[in-house]
């Protein structure tokens, strides 16, 4: 009987998840999806999916995995041989992550009759190390600096006694970075099977775990870690048969991240820090008493200070010119000069021959280690400054918080990872599945946008739409006669306040202010702020550096608040209910294209003969519209409206192709002078 279990036996309406749910409501539109993930993963072939809110998508891809999974083995003597298949599910968002290995895979595994493993992988550097943690409570006194370091890690001692897996997640207090990076998991500071401590060690236990189970779930970041790892022959997942892709609309700009480089002053400081501190006189070339070692990372902070220091300077005045192109992004090889290499390289040698003079292997590791971590940043930054990489684009960030030391980041990513997905994923991993509730744009609902972004020539792809009735649940007004954001920029803020407090009184509260940059929600913070609190109505701002987590909890707990969030808040937040019932769009959500990687991006299209606007800022701002618009149905039970502030959803041609881009709804058209009778 498990045998031929099928997916109908699993989410069909007098199927295993109906009889244990009373509440769960059988969609067609979640069969048809999980028949398609089957399909794919069977016929080892690459599927786009999009399916819209309410679909039940994590059941969907989740059912034809498990029984992929869990697939007898057979000979196939007259069909397809069969065998279980390892399938690692990937998301963007911790809080997708938690309800897969919370709630959904938890009830797979109690309904379904057939056994299976799944396990959450994390990073290497979330686990506990039993050696570092012994080996840093040896040298505490010459790596620690006050009171409250020394207790973190007293406190890591009792704590490892009864800790399940050893994870950082695990821990019920807040551990220092600073501490965490002395005691964790490291790959260029582990002895593996040398260790003496490799029987207990969380980490490989959790490997064994990982390389064991038969469906994986990992985050984007991990997921192209690992990506890029293979390139080295390296890996921190085992080899697998399929992936599906949740929140697949992130692929491009997680891909951008993890396959470039990224190098701060943050980092080198740090790096220089832990070896040693002259203001401290802490560090690891203290305990052993390594006086040559100590005078050349003084050499080598005052080289990295004035490093970051002069690329801090050309940043400023390069960023300070007004015109085109002024944005930080480095066209050139070597245009800086980088003094810095050298002595990070020095040091690299100095600490490799201290490391070959320790008979103790488990002391030597810590200095191997350094070693390595020296010479990976001197490369890189030599790789930086060299644009060594080619097809990819150079740019610096920086700023400065007072007097402080200026903080320098030294950035590269590939212009388009469209070549590198295509070769190191596509054409590597059988089936791959990409799913999302936005990946489609125009009334043609297209995928054309999100296949030339990731590279992607040969797969199949589906459209299911929502099950949710939104000409009933949802109205979408269009505000008419609002000042042009782009012409007249000052009038727009002053209009956009007095629309957010006119929209804002409707629903008593209850709403999201999606912006499109902080300058913006700070403005309308600021002018917001007096008149929110006459009204009794809470205020949660990311402007406030609250965690994001946290700001959606408060807005649970009390909705009668207006919550103004920027980039984060437009995907991956789910506030079912009354809580939300208005989210206004202020402006439609372009991205700058001066930012250096979407330059880059835009003059490429532009060179090949494309064109930047229609063929990529267009799309992609529809797509992050419409996820701000997915925000606010969550349940057939959601009702309520969005407000979109930008005039040129109706002035411009291309405002068109925003409002077919959304299901069917109402459209209300209101005007900005009611507001003021
Ligand atoms: S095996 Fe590596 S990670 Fe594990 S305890 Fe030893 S040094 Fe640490």
């Amino acid at each position: 009987m498990t045998d031929l279990l099928t997916i109908n036996d699993i989410l069909g309406p007098d199927g295993l998840i109906a009889a244990r749910l009373k509440s769960y409501e059988q969609r067609p539109q979640q069969i048809e999806m999980a028949e398609a993930v089957g399909q794919a993963i069977q016929k080892r072939q690459h599927l786009i999916i999009e399916a819209g809110t309410g679909v039940g998508k994590s059941f969907a891809y989740l059912v034809p995995a498990v029984l992929a999974a869990t697939e007898p083995e057979s000979e196939g003597l007259s069909s397809e041989p069969t065998r279980p298949k390892r399938i690692v599910i990937s998301t963007h968002t911790i809080s997708l992550q938690e309800q897969l290995m919370q709630k959904d895979i938890p009830l797979l595994n109690s309904v379904v009759p057939r056994e299976f493993t799944a396990v959450l992988a994390k990073g290497r550097s979330n686990y506990l190390s039993l050696r570092r943690l012994a080996s840093t409570g040896e040298r505490a006194a010459s790596l620690f600096t006050d009171d409250n370091e020394i207790d973190q890690l007293r406190d890591l001692r009792s704590w490892v006694r009864e800790t399940g897996d050893g994870s950082k997640s695990d821990l019920m207090f807040d551990v220092l970075p600073v501490v965490w990076d002395e005691v964790s998991s490291d790959s260029s500071n582990c002895m593996g099977r040398n260790c003496p401590t490799y029987k207990d060690c969380f980490y490989y236990r959790a490997r064994s775990r990982v390389e064991h189970a038969q469906i994986i779930v990992v985050n984007h970041a991990l997921f192209f870690s690992d990506l890029a790892l293979r390139r080295a022959n390296v890996s921190i997942l085992p080899d697998y048969d399929a992936v599906i892709l949740d929140e697949a609309h992130t692929l491009e700009s997680v891909a951008a991240d993890h396959l470039g480089i990224s190098v701060t002053s943050g980092q080198v400081r740090y790096i220089l820090n832990r070896l040693f501190n002259d203001r401290t006189n802490k560090g690891l070339f203290v305990s052993g008493g390594h006086k040559q070692a100590q005078k050349e990372t003084i050499e080598c902070h005052i080289a990295a200070d004035d490093f970051f220091d002069e690329v801090y300077q050309w940043y400023l005045a390069q960023t300070s010119k007004s015109g085109k192109g002024n944005n930080g992004r480095i066209r050139q090889a070597e245009v800086l000069r980088n003094h810095l290499t050298a002595v990070l390289g020095k040091l690299a040698v100095t600490t490799r021959r201290i490391a070959s003079t320790i008979e103790d292997p488990t002391k030597r590791q810590d200095f191997t280690a350094a070693h390595n971590r020296l010479e990976v940043l001197a490369d890189s930054v030599n790789t930086w400054n060299k644009q060594a990489l080619s097809e990819m684009v150079y740019w610096v960030e920086g700023y400065q918080r007072g007097r402080s030391q200026p903080r320098v980041s030294l950035r590269a990513a590939p212009v388009d990872v469209g070549p590198t997905l295509r070769e190191e994923l596509f054409q590597q991993v059988p089936s791959v599945i990409m799913t999302s509730a936005t990946l489609a744009v125009g009334n043609n609902q297209s995928f054309d946008f999100f296949r030339s972004r990731i590279g992607l020539t040969q797969s199949t792809a589906q459209q299911l739409g929502s099950p949710f009735d939104y000409e009933k649940q949802a109205r979408l007004v269009l505000v008419k006669g609002m000042p042009d954001p782009q012409k007249q920029a000052e009038e727009f803020r002053r209009h956009m306040v007095e629309q957010i407090k006119r929209y804002v009184d409707q629903t008593d509260g209850h709403a999201f202010v999606l912006f499109t940059s902080y300058s913006m929600l700070r403005f309308a913070q600021q002018a917001l702020t007096p008149w929110l609190a006459d009204r009794q109505l809470a205020l949660y701002s990311q402007g406030d550096g609250i965690p994001r987590s946290e700001m959606i909890r408060r807005f649970k707990e009390n909705p009668f608040a207006v919550l103004l969030g920027t980039e984060s808040f437009w995907h991956g937040v789910d506030v079912p209910g009354d809580a939300l019932q208005n989210v206004i769009i202020p402006k439609l959500p372009f991205s700058v294209p001066d930012q250096p990687l979407l330059e880059a991006r835009l003059e490429r299209i532009e060179e090949s003969g494309g064109n930047p606007f229609a063929d990529y800022s267009l799309p992609s701002a529809v797509i992050r519209f419409r996820q701000g618009f997915g925000r606010l149905i969550r349940t057939q039970q959601d009702y309520g409206m969005v407000v979109v502030l930008d005039p040129r959803v109706y002035t411009r041609r291309y405002g068109r192709v925003f409002i077919d881009s959304l299901p069917t709804c109402q459209i209300i058209e209101e005007s900005v002078q009611q507001s003021f009778e």
